[in-house]
């Protein structure tokens, strides 16, 4: 099968062979994708032309209510993408809800804080500006739908979430939308995307689909157009570097690779809740999708004192760890997406531990029901690095996959600094019931992430996970993890919007402002 591109409207089959989506589990191969001779620029002319008008003239309420329509489309068929997930990613179904439920999800919610903003279709910023002791002259500040095309490039890790999440901010904000998923995991967004168009329910050259390279789509973007890209920092840069975006000021939003932190705190002994919760999440971020998520722990910062005990704990976890063909239904971690992304994360795997020991994961792996030949799995691994500070790799590559290195810290404010090693970060967690360090934590790590989760015995139960992107909080880190931000509830929307300041008589600018959903962000 080869999956089609939909452009312009309409299915195109590209040229050639193309690539090859398979099975990590069985290494078969499910389908091809190409977009060899796909039109880039007038899949684009067509989604500003067609897409963008119809979105615009539809009030946030109307476009709530498409969003919504969207995710009943995907809630009828969850069944079918779950089987997809598994054949093409080899995700668990807890590995799968993540994405697929994660992408329902992110819609629903967009239909329904965008519905509160009622019949609008421009948002306010702020207040009114008063220049003189006269205030018949006045100044507003309104934020306008771009009129070009929401560009989507998305990794292979969440052919779902990372798909839906980011078109339900560009709907909702009166966007079109020509998503570009991974080309390995393609077969799931391709779905969805099939069952949508089929449905009738987004206007024409709202959404388009492309499966395999970008091509020269870059080359063809304008000032109207914004491009969100999820993926590796050195795509990040090379995408944003482009000549073309550079020379029409293109938004370049990225959501890049990160060696998040999670850190234990001083007050923590190896008896208390903390400690436990601690653990449990260092070993789930592990485990979940293969630790294939931008948000996986990567590095596990404990007081040395608790070095031991942590280490312990954690290769006793993962000893209880059936790992497999997740249609085995003991198995509870899949493996690595494909051949060659397992090559990157024993590759990856191999320069750290030149800096660290192995705790757990090495010596005979043999993956349940799968054939180790033909299959892509990676054991989970567990490192030890005892002198962090004099480390480098550590805190610098990001392993792929399921490997987290373990390091003791002397004082907290080593422990903070030894986070921001990582070059910005998308997300800490800190588990301490002390307010004090509760308190030190977010500030001394704030500056270096996007997002700190502090764990204490009284959020155990309710917390949402380390890796759990939520969309009421913004995602993404500075630097390294690509110094981007979406999502945030209504945050988001001031990606795809235009703000500029209006000036004139006081009570049109009163006119105008009443006419705004007020945003309050
Ligand atoms: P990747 O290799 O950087 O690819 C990301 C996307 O960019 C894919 O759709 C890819 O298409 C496309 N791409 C590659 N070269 C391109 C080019 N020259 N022009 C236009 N598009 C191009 O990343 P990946 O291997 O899919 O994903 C894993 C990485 O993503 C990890 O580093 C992870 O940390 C990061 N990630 C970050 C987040 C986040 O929210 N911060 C979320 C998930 C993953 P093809 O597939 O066709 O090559």
């Amino acid at each position: 099968m080869k999956l089609k591109n939909f452009v312009s409207g309409q299915w195109t089959e590209g040229r050639g062979a193309g690539a090859a989506l398979t099975d990590p589990v069985t290494g078969e191969e499910l389908a091809r994708a190409s977009t060899d001779g796909v039109d880039y620029k007038a899949a684009l002319e067509h989604a500003r032309r067609a897409g963008g008008p119809a979105l615009r003239k539809m009030s946030f309420a109307e476009r709530a209510a498409l969003i919504g329509k969207v995710a009943d489309v995907l809630g009828v068929n969850k069944d079918k993408y779950y089987a997809l997930a598994l054949a093409n990613s080899g995700n668990t179904k807890g590995d799968a809800a993540i994405d697929i439920e994660g992408g329902y999800g992110t819609l629903k919610y967009y239909s329904s804080i965008g519905k509160r903003l009622g019949d609008a279709k421009y948002l306010r910023d702020g207040g009114f500006e008063q220049f003189s002791k006269d205030d018949a002259f006045q100044a507003v500040h309104i934020r306008v739908p771009l009129e070009g095309v929401a560009v989507h490039i998305n990794a292979f890790n969440f052919p779902s979430w990372g798909l839906w999440e980011k078109v339900a901010v560009a709907f909702l904000s009166g966007m079109p939308v020509l998503a570009k998923p991974a080309t390995a995991t393609a077969l799931l967004s391709h779905a969805m995307v099939e069952d949508v168009v089929k449905a009738g329910v987004v206007p024409e050259g709202a959404l388009s689909l492309v499966c395999g390279s970008a091509g020269d789509l870059l080359d063809h973007l304008d000032r109207r157009d914004a491009v969100a890209f999820t993926g590796s920092a050195e795509t990040a840069a090379k995408l944003r570097s482009h000549p073309n975006v550079i020379k029409n000021s293109i938004r370049f939003n990225a959501e890049a690779d990160s060696l998040n932190s999670s850190l234990l705190g001083p007050d923590a002994k190896a008896d208390s809740p903390e400690f436990a919760l601690f653990v449990r999440e260092v070993h789930r971020e592990m485990t979940i999708k293969a630790g294939q998520k931008c948000t996986a722990i990567r590095r596990a910062f404990v007081p040395r004192a608790l070095a031991d005990a942590a280490g312990d704990a954690l290769a006793a976890a993962i000893a209880k760890t059936v790992v497999g063909n997740p249609r085995n239904e003991t198995v509870r971690m899949g493996p690595i997406v494909d051949k060659a992304q397992q090559k990157n994360v024993l590759d990856a795997l191999a320069a750290l531990k030149r800096e660290a020991k192995v705790v757990t994961g090495e010596g005979a792996f043999k993956p349940v029901d799968a054939d180790p030949a033909k299959s892509a799995f990676v054991a989970p691994t567990l490192l030890r690095c005892d002198a962090p500070a004099e480390a480098k790799a550590v805190h610098e590559i990001e392993v792929f996959g399921p490997v987290s290195t373990l390091m003791p810290y002397d004082s907290p404010e080593q422990a903070f600094a030894l986070a921001g090693r990582g070059g910005g970060s998308l997300v800490a967690s800190v588990f301490t019931a002390d307010d004090a360090f509760a308190r030190a934590a977010v500030l001394g790590l704030g500056a270096s992430h996007g997002r700190v989760m502090v764990i204490d015995d009284a959020v155990g139960k309710l917390q949402t996970g380390h890796g759990i992107v939520m969309p009421m909080c913004v995602h993404g880190g500075p630097g390294r993890a690509g110094g981007g931000e979406e999502l945030g509830g209504l945050r988001g929307l001031r990606f795809y919007h235009q703000r500029l300041a209006v000036q004139g008589n006081k009570a049109r600018m009163a006119a105008l402002a009443a006419g705004a959903a007020e945003v309050g962000v």
